[in-house]
């Protein structure tokens, strides 16, 4: 039976139904409110076509929190009847609210955390023609006007770049949306960080700029639309900005994102997609979003209490391609609070209301209680915990006579070990009757007790790890185990696997194929003796081609996050 049959009696029973309460979940309602995850929902508006076919709205909200749903049963005895649910979100934008007013609750904040080196994310999620794709747009155009040619408060600008790219949920692939869908590798080093191998980052002075990049973008997934069959909606779409801040080098890149998901209708709608190649790709955006629904949950539910055993909730991020990228997003181990927002988008219309009420079943999912934020406990042996007085304590104690005030202002002790090469003996040297080599013992001193803190760090980490990954890899002969990420030694160079040649041709001009599998693209590595000795600083795009016979040994390399240099391990 056709509902739209019963539009009259849908529309009278909806309006009976929304003067009476509301059941919603208490557990929701209870939830202390918590700015580092916020779950909200949109309401667009009834479209002319769908008006055009006597559809009306069965999705509304009846406070900025609440957000019912009605849904007509029909071939019941004695009529048809409604049946209705409600949910409790953050906030929820009605229909008549604008783009503007979602900006200001959400986008600006993560823009002002992003300025000031934090990692910030908004999702669009929903079925396709819910307003995904309308929502991240305007938000676009909105983003370009505050970022660009915005002075900081020292009056300098921020740079900022930006990078557009499509993740396919069926290949693990990776598009540029900027360089006409380029395909662009996803490569994992042995910290688990994704390089996106490939992709282009301009950078952009003007808000006209960076529009121009967001229209192109747009009109490349428009595109692949008519062409692809919809294939856009069956992808995500990533626009991620960076901003540097050029007068303070060490301060931490900010980053935003802004991700439009793919299409959730798939999660049920399987029945109406024939071929195979369709349900496996339904399959897999399936995986995929239930991956990031994970990955959130376990993100926010992250215990304060380190090392806890047992404590801390598993995080899926390897699973999807998505969550890979995404990764400092959900990373356990990370000690910059990210923000994050989701925007869960409903078409209202009557036919569209179960796929509403699974849209709102996963975003509820995703309001978790938060545990209060990681702090980084201080031991005066370990200088990359120190504020900045325990770092001007420090200096002050020393016997070379710096001026604190001019070698560390503001700086913390981890902002003191990520000054750029020669930066902390200029600023020593500045202080009458400080010689350069006086300058270049006292950072030693500080990298000294810097690495010997994080070589302590590192050994208790390992008491507690269990050893059955190095029992598993006991015995067999290290060649075997060659994988991206591993570091071996070559000719006396370091080298970072990246990947077997034949992923890439012979792009690398060394003539070389892949014989076996046994030849890799390797990454260099190049010395930062100004930091150390055996201290070390990626090369990713310096590389060469490996055959497995050359590599001499595996090397195993540690990764210090606040200073971004390799040490060798012990
Ligand atoms: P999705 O990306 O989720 O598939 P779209 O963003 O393409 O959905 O939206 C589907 C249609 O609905 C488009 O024609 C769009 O212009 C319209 N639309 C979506 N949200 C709104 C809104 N808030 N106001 C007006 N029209 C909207
Ligand atoms: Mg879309």
């Amino acid at each position: 039976m056709n509902p739209a049959e019963h539009t009259e009696t849908f529309q009278f029973l909806v309006e009976q139904a929304r003067t009476r309460p509301v059941n919603v979940d208490k557990e929701q309602v209870n939830l202390p409110r918590n700015d580092d995850t916020v779950i909200t929902a949109r309401i667009r508006p009834i479209l002319e076509h769908e008006a055009e076919k006597g559809q009306t709205s069965g999705v509304h909200s009846r406070t900025n929190n609440i957000v019912e749903l009605h849904n007509l049963a029909l071939g019941l005895p004695g009529g048809p009847k409604l049946r209705s649910s409600a949910f409790f979100l953050d906030r929820i934008y009605g229909p008549t609210e604008s783009t503007e007013t979602l900006y200001e609750d959400l986008t600006a904040p993560l823009v002002t955390h992003a300025l000031k080196g934090g990692i910030a994310t908004l999702f669009a999620y929903g079925q396709t023609g819910s307003g995904k794709t309308h929502t991240i747009s305007a938000l676009q155009h909105l983003l370009a006007h505050q970022l660009c040619g915005q002075r900081d408060k020292d009056g300098g600008y921020r740079n900022v770049h930006i990078a557009i790219f499509e993740l396919g949920t069926t290949l693990n692939a990776a598009y540029d949306l900027l360089a006409d869908r380029k395909p662009i590798a996803l490569l994992e080093d042995s910290f688990g960080e994704t390089r996106l191998v490939g992709c282009s980052e301009p950078r952009v002075l003007k808000a006209s700029e960076f529009l121009a990049h967001v229209d192109n973008a747009a009109r490349l997934r428009s595109t692949a639309e008519t062409v692809k069959n919809a294939q856009s909606s069956r992808a995500h779409a990533v626009t991620r900005i960076t901003i540097t801040d050029p007068v303070t080098p060490a301060a931490p890149d900010g980053l935003l994102y802004l991700v439009d998901l793919a299409g959730s209708e798939a999660l049920r709608d399987t029945s109406t997609t024939h071929s195979k190649e369709r349900m496996h790709e339904a399959r897999d955006i399936n995986t995929s979003l239930s991956v990031l629904q994970a990955c959130i949950r376990g993100r926010a539910l992250l215990t304060p209490e380190e090392g806890k055993p047992g404590r801390a909730p598993y995080i899926p991020f390897r699973q999807s391609a998505l969550t890979k990228v995404l990764k400092h997003v959900f990373d356990p181990l990370a000690t910059r609070t990210p923000k994050t927002r989701v925007v869960a988008c409903l078409a209202p219309a009557q036919p569209d209301v179960g796929s509403s009420h699974n849209t709102l079943r996963y975003a509820s999912l995703l309001r978790v209680p938060v545990p209060p934020k990681r702090e980084v406990v201080y031991d005066p042996l370990a200088p990359r915990t120190w504020n900045n007085k325990h770092m001007r304590d420090w200096l002050s104690a020393s016997a070379v006579p710096v001026d604190v005030e001019c070698v560390a202002p503001w700086h913390t002790g981890a902002q003191v070990l990520a000054m750029a090469e020669g930066e902390f003996d200029e600023r020593c040297c500045k202080a009458e009757g400080v010689a350069r080599e006086r300058a270049v013992a006292l950072r030693m001193k500080l990298w000294k007790m810097h690495v010997d803190s994080l070589r302590g760090a590192a050994a208790k980490a390992e008491e507690v790890v269990n050893s059955s990954k190095a029992q598993e890899n006991q015995g067999i002969e290290w060649r075997r185990r060659v994988r991206a990420g591993m570091v071996v030694r070559k000719a006396g160079k370091l080298l970072m696997v990246m990947s077997p040649v034949d992923a890439f041709g012979k792009m690398h001009g060394s003539g070389k194929t892949n014989v076996g599998g046994n030849c890799y693209v390797c990454a260099t590595f190049r010395s930062a003796e100004y930091a150390l000795r055996d201290a070390y600083v990626l090369n990713v795009w310096q590389q060469m081609d490996v055959d497995l016979v050359e590599m001499e040994e595996e090397v195993v390399l540690e990764y210090d996050e606040a200073t971004r240099l390799y040490f060798i391990g012990v």
